[in-house]
């Protein structure tokens, strides 16, 4: 009782002081806080707009992402996964405090998913436990991402580069951040005025009135139309697919093959430039910024090598202690005991959007064809896959 007195008198005086706080006194003031405590903080939105008129757009977007990302601390690498997250988050809400301010009110969270772990096996997500995304795709159970709703899920493994071992889970391709995809999500249902949205659904439109009359189009995720003519790419499945797959092109976070279509997929501030309307372009700037840093996402390859480099590393180690089995060297030995290469799978395929499944699901969102003429796309499943900053990646120890 004392304890939990004590705690409380601490929030209040991390409330209380926050706003005045250097940026690193604020970012290591978070950086421990978990669950509740986030809740409280964002809960509180005279807090909340104090920071947002306090702090410049770039540190409230900071302090928005530590208390909206969510980690158990079970992944294979929780630290490096959390502030990749954090990071992500932070870029995507650095241009727009008006935004950010309205996501920390409405409790948005961001839960990551460690790599063993079914995205129904989270508290947020057990409600899904068994049901079905598409008949195609499978259940959630199965599924590595999940945006729209206040609570975003995104795999780890995105975040890190590394892998799953859910079960039929997918793999995304090396550049493909699944965590923007989902955060668009819920900044297009939560954080967009109508106005916004009215230039989104208009863009969509007109792109499929293009398509209508033969032309050829290219969507953030390519060519409309692979080898097959009722399947269009993910992108142009519904307005919302087209708004997270444009956010994941303009961080340049699009890396990759469409699923369904086999082409490969636009990326890169360049893409929209190009082939997106003005009103589209003035959009993403006025959400994102003029200038979006570049996304390292999802560095399957660059892991696998830190990966390798430390298992030969380990490997001459122990093959040293082999030959000479002093103390000295067995200590040498457990200087790197925790490492755990992993098999890495790049497969293209296996895409599962949890994203639109969520908007039918979740949102009561009906994916109807904006067309009239193009035949309603049956497939909403999909793709994309996980995201990665920047973030230094250490040996894939706990
Ligand atoms: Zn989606």
């Amino acid at each position: 009782m004392k304890q939990a007195r004590s705690g409380e008198v601490q929030l209040d005086e991390l409330v209380s002081r926050l706003p005045a706080m250097s940026p690193m006194e604020r970012a290591a003031a978070l950086e421990s806080l978990h669950g509740n405590r986030q809740n409280i903080l964002m809960g509180k939105p005279e807090l909340v707009e104090q920071l947002r008129r306090t702090l410049s757009a770039e540190v409230f977007a900071q302090t928005a992402a530590q208390l909206i990302v969510r980690s158990s601390g079970d992944s294979d690498q929780p630290v490096t996964a959390r502030h990749a997250a954090e990071a992500q988050v932070a870029l995507m809400l650095g241009s727009n405090p008006k935004i950010a301010e309205r996501l920390l009110n409405k409790g948005v969270q961001v839960v990551l998913i460690p790599e063993d772990t079914q995205l129904t096996s989270l508290k947020e997500f057990r409600h899904l436990d068994g049901q079905q995304i598409t008949p195609r795709h499978g259940t959630w159970n199965q599924a590595r991402g999940s945006g729209g709703t206040v609570h975003v899920a995104v795999g780890a493994e995105n975040l890190t580069g590394g892998t799953t071992s859910v079960d039929r889970a997918p793999h995304y391709d090396d550049g493909y951040s699944v965590l923007i995809h989902e955060f668009a999500h819920t900044i297009n249902k939560n954080g967009l005025p109508d106005e916004d949205l009215l230039v989104l659904h208009e863009a969509f439109r007109q792109k499929w009135d293009k398509v209508n009359l033969g032309e050829q189009v290219q969507w953030p995720d390519g060519p409309t139309f692979g080898a097959s003519p009722t399947h269009p790419n993910y992108s142009a499945t519904n307005v919302e697919e087209y708004f997270a797959q444009l956010t994941n092109a303009y961080y340049g976070a699009n890396a990759g093959r469409d699923p369904y279509t086999g082409h490969v997929r636009n990326n890169g501030k360049n893409y929209v430039e190009t082939h997106e309307s003005p009103q589209v372009m003035d959009l993403l700037k006025r959400i994102y910024g003029t200038h979006p840093s570049p996304v390292i996402a999802n560095p399957v390859r660059q892991t696998k090598l830190d990966n390798d480099m430390w298992k030969g590393f380990r490997d001459f180690q122990t093959a040293h202690a082999d030959r000479t089995p002093s103390s000295s060297t067995a200590t040498s030995t457990t200087a790197s005991p925790k490492l755990q290469p992993t098999t890495f799978t790049t497969s293209d395929d296996g895409f599962l959007d949890v994203s639109t499944a969520a908007h039918l699901k979740s949102l009561g969102h009906t994916p109807t064809n904006h067309t009239q003429k193009h035949p309603q796309p049956t497939n909403l499943t999909f793709p994309p896959e996980g995201l990665n900053t920047g973030t230094p990646r250490k040996p894939m120890n706990r």
